[in-house]
C-alpha cells in the first residue's frame, strides 16, 4: 500500500521521536548535507486539508499557519480543497509506528530538484502522543499544537532544535505553563538568515 510505505519512510526521515530531544547541531537546513531533506518552492505556503483531519480541530492548523506568516518570510495561504498546487496537505494517521507523534515527506518534488519540494504531505498521530504522554508533562493539548508547528517546520527546511519553547523541539515537553511555539528562536540568528535568504 503506496500510503503506508510512504509515511513508512517518512517516519524514518523527519519524525518527531518521542524520546529525550538531541542537541543541536551546526548548519542543518533543508536540502544541505546533514540537513532536512527538503525545503518549500516559495515562501507563499498554501495548505489544506485532508478529510481525516476533523473539522473541529482545524483551527489549531489555522493558527499554526499564521503564527508562522507572523514570525517568519513565509506568507500563509489557505486552499479550501487540496489540489496539485497546494503545499501542505494535512492528514491524521493513527499508525505512524510506535513513538512516532508526526512526519513531514515531500510528496512531489519540483522538476529538476532533490530538495526543493512542491508538495508535503504532513501526517499526525495524535493518538501516539497521548499514549506516551504523562501529566508531569506540558499539557496534552500543548503537544498536539507543538506537533502541528514541528511538522510544518520542517516543511520550510527547518531540522530539529532543544530549545522547549522552539517549534522544532523534538520529544516530549516539559510543564514551563504558558508556551507560544516560536521558529524564530531556531539556532542563531544565522539559521534565521538561512529561512530568509531561502525564498
Ligand atoms: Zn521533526
Amino acid at each position: 500500500m503506496r500510503f503506508a510505505r510512504i509515511l513508512g519512510v517518512a517516519a524514518i526521515v523527519s519524525a518527531i521521536a518521542l524520546t529525550p530531544a538531541q542537541s543541536a547541531s551546526a548548519d542543518p537546513f533543508g536540502g544541505e548535507p546533514g540537513g532536512y531533506p527538503w525545503r518549500a518552492d516559495s515562501r507563499d505556503h498554501w495548505y489544506c486539508f485532508h478529510p481525516s483531519i476533523p473539522g473541529g480541530s482545524q483551527w489549531v492548523f489555522h493558527d499554526a499557519m499564521a503564527n508562522l506568516d507572523a514570525q517568519t518570510v513565509m506568507w500563509d495561504r489557505f486552499a479550501s480543497s487540496c489540489g496539485s498546487s497546494t503545499d501542505i496537505i494535512y492528514m491524521d494517521n493513527p499508525d505512524l509506528g510506535y513513538g512516532i507523534a508526526g512526519a513531514a515527506l515531500c510528496w512531489t518534488l519540483a522538476p529538476g530538484s532533490s530538495s526543493v519540494c512542491d508538495q508535503f504531505w504532513v501526517a499526525l498521530d495524535p493518538w501516539e502522543i497521548a499514549n506516551f504522554w504523562q501529566p508531569t508533562y506540558a499539557p496534552l493539548d500543548t503537544h498536539i499544537q507543538q506537533n502541528i508547528r514541528h511538522e510544518t517546520g520542517h516543511t520550510t527546511g527547518l531540522t530539529h532544535n532543544g530549545t522547549p519553547t522552539s517549534a522544532m523541539r523534538s520529544g516530549l515537553l516539559p510543564d514551563l505553563g504558558f508556551y507560544n511555539f516560536v521558529w524564530m528562536l531556531y539556532e542563531s540568528p544565522h539559521h534565521v538568515d538561512h529561512i530568509n535568504g531561502a525564498y
